[in-house]
């Protein structure tokens, strides 16, 4: 999409330079504008192709869970979502899934799927180079591997994208799936009132994306959970179903590795 909307830009810059110079400054303004901003919109498929919401012509959306697993929060988490019989995609990072392999095998076991969040979700890994991302990509997937599964679908750090992305899932073989519907927890710092923001603007195929980390605030754990809880139980009320990410996308979002 860049490329045409580059091709356009150019164009239009040319054709209007006999008639007013100030027209081409602002053809070329404003695809620079879009190249800069189109990395921090989650959904904008400007760079490359970025999955972030099922088809709107169904009652369905798909829960996502980032930046886990943690022995505090994935246990919790995990029961409700048997209670509401409800399965969900982890986007865990590959450190965390090192630390606490147990708590990957209890997802699985439990029937959720696992995508590839980075090695150490350094949040400035789009600005860095073609290999420290890659790196980062990869060295996730071998943990993984090693846990005998093959994520498939990629979350980069809190949604950035950027054109080099391409290159490095290509070289990975992952795509990009990223969401349409958040709570603004700022990663379980913030979660009174989340399951209202959540549900306030809730569509049918919204991918939602959460947070499957412990709140900074201890005391806020039992709120956390409540406001989680009330997600599953909202979704549920409004007579919209909880597929899993694969069904939602129509995609496949893990396989399991080759026996070695
Ligand atoms: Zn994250």
């Amino acid at each position: 999409m860049a490329e045409k909307t580059g091709i356009v830009a150019f164009t239009g810059a040319l054709l209007a330079w006999p008639v007013d110079v100030r027209l081409t400054i602002l053809f070329l303004g404003a695809f620079l504008l879009l190249c800069v901003s189109a990395p921090f919109f989650p959904g904008f498929s400007f760079f490359l192709p970025i999955i972030s919401k099922g088809r709107r012509d169904r009652a369905a959306v798909a829960l996502t869970f980032d930046d886990g697993p943690d022995p505090v929060s994935t246990p919790l988490l995990l029961d409700l979502l048997d209670r509401h019989q409800a399965k969900a995609t982890f986007f865990v990072t590959g450190k965390r899934a090192r630390r606490h392999p147990h708590l990957v095998a209890e997802i699985l076991a439990r029937g959720h799927t696992i995508g590839n969040h980075t090695y150490s979700h350094d949040i400035f890994v789009m600005f860095k180079s073609h290999q420290t991302l890659v790196r980062e990509i990869e060295t996730a997937q071998q943990v993984f591997r090693g846990l005998g599964i093959v994520p498939l679908a990629f979350r980069p750090p809190v949604g950035i994208t950027n054109p080099r992305l391409t290159r490095a899932l290509a070289e990975t073989g992952l795509y990009i799936v990223n969401f349409s519907r958040r709570a603004g927890d700022r990663g379980n710092r913030r979660v009174r009132h989340l399951a209202d923001r959540i549900l306030r603007r809730l569509r049918w195929g919204d991918i939602i994306m959460l947070h499957d980390v412990q709140p900074k605030d201890e005391t806020l754990l039992s709120c956390w959970r409540d406001q989680i809880e009330a997600v599953l139980a909202g979704v549920d009320q409004r007579g919209i179903a909880i597929l899993p990410l694969a069904r939602l996308i129509e995609r496949p979002v893990m396989s399991t590795a080759a026996a070695k």
